[in-house]
Parts: structure tokens; C-alpha cells; sequence
């Protein structure tokens, strides 16, 4: 049985969420009621689930929301227009196209479309360059749900090293900017990394993103390491399994995420906190 300190993401995610909400009250009354879009094109049932999901914070939480709903065999050109469209609509801050798109649009020419201010997904360019400059952005918001929860913890970053197995674009390479701007030594292991486990055992924080089952068990982890597993992993069961082995690994860890129940639900109180800063900026009242 695991003694480790389990992260509850469920936890941390309802306090943000009640403190936006407050904060949503009282933007309220200087009339700025934050406003998200949401694209969905096609039907995949995990993509509507997702949606679903994010309209549902919105209202919880008192902002304005849309759901724009298209057939899967859409064209880029439409969805384009629809984009541009969104991007002077004054009552929309955010606007977030769900990913994947069907293979007729390409992901990059849309991300690139959305005005960089409402870009709450924080994919867009100069959001990335922006993060990797130090200047202010709007942040990918699982990476930023990540820092979030390690900081839950009351363990200062800063000073310590910490390890990132992955480097995709929307997890990995964000995560690992994101720490070392919080002051942490970071190292980042992928696929070609050699001698991992040697890395990995020296970590004081070791967050996960590699995107396969239980991969991480505790042979990887320094007694006592905070451990973040970003992963979502549908098995043959059908049951969700993290990227990280819970019940080796917290046999060795300290804090650690359950997976369902630890990063997931940070990502779209992340998606709604950064919404509501793009509808300040928009007022000039950030
Ligand atoms: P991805 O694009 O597939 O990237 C996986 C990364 O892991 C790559 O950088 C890859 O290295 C590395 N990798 C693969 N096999 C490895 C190995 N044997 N040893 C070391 N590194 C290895 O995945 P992703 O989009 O970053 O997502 C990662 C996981 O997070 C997935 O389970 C995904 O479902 C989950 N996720 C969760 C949320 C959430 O809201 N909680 C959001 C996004 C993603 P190379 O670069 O060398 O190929």
C-alpha cells in the first residue's frame, strides 16, 4: 500500500475554479463577462466528450460560451472564415479549435489563424516563442496545469533538478520551459535518450509524458521524488492507465498523480483561467 502523498488534481482544480468564479462576479459587474469558442469538426466521440466538457466549465463558472459544431468534411477555407470571423467577434476572448482535425485541414495553418490574444490553447506561435522568451503569454494549459500542481505541493521548484520524459510540442518542450523558468534544472529525455533510468533517478521532480501505459515503475524514481504523470492511456480493458505504474511508483515517490484524477482535470480549469485573462487584456484590465 502506498504511503506517498497523492496529488489530487480533482482538488486543486475545484479551488482554482471557485476562485475564478469569484473572480468572474466581480469582472461582472465592470462588464467584462469572458466569452470561449469552441470549434468541433467531425464526431469523434472522445473530441465531442472534450467539448462537451469545456461548455459545461464555462457555464459553471458565468462565462459566455459558443459551440460551433461542423461536418467532418469541412474545408480548411471554411474553417478559416469561421476563425477570422471569431477573432473580431468582441464577445469572444478564447477561441479554441479542437484537435485532431480530419485530414483535409491542416492543425498548423488554423493554429496560426487564431489572433494570438485569443489563442487559449497557447499553441499559436508567438504565444510558444513568447514562453520561451520570458514574456508574458497565454500558456499551453496542460503544461501549465503541471506547474500548478507541483507548486500544490508547497516543494520550492527552483534549485531542484527536474526531468521531463518527452519533448512533444503541446506537453513535453513546454512542460521543461515552463520549469526552468520557475527556476529548476531541467533535463529532458525522449526516444533516443540513452542510459534514461540514470537521469531519471537523479530527478527531485520527474513528470511524465511519453504516452504509453505504466511505463515509468519505480526502478525510475529517486526515493521521495515528486512524480506527474501527464499520461492517458485507453487499455484493451477499456480502463484509463497513466504513464507512470502507480503502485510501484509510489512505493518510492513522495507527492504523486493518480491517473484519472491528476493532471486531467487541471487542463481545462487551466484553459477557462486563461480565457478569463485574455477577456482582462481585452478590457485593459489585466
Ligand atoms: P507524443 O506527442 O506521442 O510524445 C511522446 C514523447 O515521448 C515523445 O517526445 C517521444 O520521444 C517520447 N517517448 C516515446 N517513447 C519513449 C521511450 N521509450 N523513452 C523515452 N521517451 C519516449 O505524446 P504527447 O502528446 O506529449 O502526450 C503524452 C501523454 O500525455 C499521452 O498519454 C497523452 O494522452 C497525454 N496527454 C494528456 C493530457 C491531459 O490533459 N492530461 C494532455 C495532452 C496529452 P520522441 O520525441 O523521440 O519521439
Amino acid at each position: 500500500m502506498t504511503t506517498a502523498q497523492i496529488i489530487s488534481g480533482k482538488q486543486v482544480s475545484d479551488e482554482i475554479r471557485q476562485n475564478l468564479k469569484t473572480e468572474v462576479e466581480s469582472l461582472a459587474e465592470q462588464g467584462c463577462v469572458p466569452g470561449l469558442a469552441v470549434v468541433l469538426v467531425g464526431e469523434d466521440p472522445a473530441s465531442q466528450v472534450y467539448v462537451r466538457n469545456k461548455a459545461k466549465a464555462c457555464e459553471d463558472l458565468g462565462f459566455y460560451s459558443e459551440v460551433h459544431r461542423l461536418e467532418a468534411d469541412t474545408s480548411q477555407e471554411d474553417l478559416l472564415e469561421l476563425v477570422h470571423k471569431l477573432n473580431e467577434q468582441s464577445n469572444i476572448n478564447g477561441i479554441l479549435v479542437q484537435l485532431p482535425l480530419p485530414k483535409q485541414i491542416e492543425e498548423k495553418a488554423i493554429i496560426n489563424a487564431i489572433a494570438p490574444s485569443k489563442d487559449v490553447d497557447g499553441f499559436h506561435p508567438v504565444n510558444v516563442g513568447n514562453l520561451v522568451i520570458g514574456d508574458d503569454s497565454l500558456l499551453p494549459c496542460t503544461p501549465a496545469g503541471v506547474i500548478e500542481l507541483i507548486k500544490h505541493t508547497g516543494i520550492e521548484i527552483s534549485g531542484k533538478h527536474a526531468v521531463v520524459i518527452g519533448r512533444s510540442n503541446i506537453v513535453g518542450k513546454p512542460v521543461s520551459m515552463l520549469l526552468q523558468r520557475e527556476n529548476a534544472t531541467v533535463t529532458m529525455c525522449h526516444s533516443r535518450t540513452a542510459n534514461m533510468k540514470e537521469l531519471t533517478r537523479q530527478a527531485d521532480i520527474l513528470v511524465v509524458a511519453v504516452g504509453r501505459a505504466n511505463f515509468v515503475d519505480a526502478s525510475y524514481i529517486k526515493p521521495g521524488a515528486v512524480v506527474i504523470d501527464v499520461g492517458i492511456n485507453r487499455l484493451e480493458t477499456g480502463k484509463l492507465a497513466g504513464d507512470v505504474d502507480f503502485e510501484s511508483a509510489s512505493s518510492v515517490s513522495g507527492p504523486i498523480t493518480p491517473v484519472p484524477g491528476g493532471v486531467g482535470p487541471m487542463t481545462i480549469t487551466m484553459l477557462m483561467k486563461n480565457t478569463l485573462l485574455a477577456a482582462k487584456r481585452a478590457h485593459g484590465l489585466s
